[in-house]
């Protein structure tokens, strides 16, 4: 990315999760896609689980996340999630939804690990959203598709769920 002020190439500050301009000092905040995600762009050792292209960084509120350009699906570490999804409900201004029942077909797509390549545990996600979720137990790293945690974020939150 270029700086929009001098148009100097830009370099990402890891830290604070912004690019920087070294000449100008301008700061962007990359742009949120819908599911509140920071595409940083930046490349990561990671391959899509779930269509093979390269995963590229990403971040929500202070997280680092891997994201999949071409099926935004979502890498992002299991210590991270609740943070990440209380984080996103507290700023969601849509209204909740009713999710659709869990779509029992998803439990059959077997997906590998994007980091230790061992099959990923797929099974019904425990929250709310009716989702199915693919975990690695020994990465520590949970995949979703496009829209789910959008889904876990605008379902109206059950009782004792949490
Ligand atoms: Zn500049
Ligand atoms: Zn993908
Ligand atoms: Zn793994």
């Amino acid at each position: 990315m270029n700086c929009p002020n001098c148009s100097a190439p830009m370099h990402l500050d890891r830290d604070r999760l912004v690019f920087t301009c070294e000449y100008c000092l301008t700061v962007v905040f990359p742009q949120e896609s819908s599911e509140g995600v920071r595409v940083l762009g930046e490349p990561t050792p990671f391959e899509c689980p779930a269509c093979r292209r390269p995963l590229v960084l990403g971040s929500i509120d202070r997280t680092e996340v891997s994201t999949c350009q071409n099926c935004r699906g979502l890498l992002l570490p299991q210590a991270a999630f609740f943070d990440t999804v209380r984080y996103l409900r507290a700023r969601s201004s849509q209204p909740p939804l009713d999710p659709p029942p869990t779509n029992l077909k998803e439990l059959k797509r077997k997906l590998r690990c994007p980091c230790c390549h061992a099959p990923m545990d797929t099974h019904p996600y425990g929250g709310p959203g009716n989702i199915v979720i693919d975990t690695c137990p020994r990465c520590e790293l949970i995949w979703l598709d496009y829209g789910e945690i959008t889904r876990i974020i605008r379902a109206r939150e059950r009782k004792h769920s949490w």
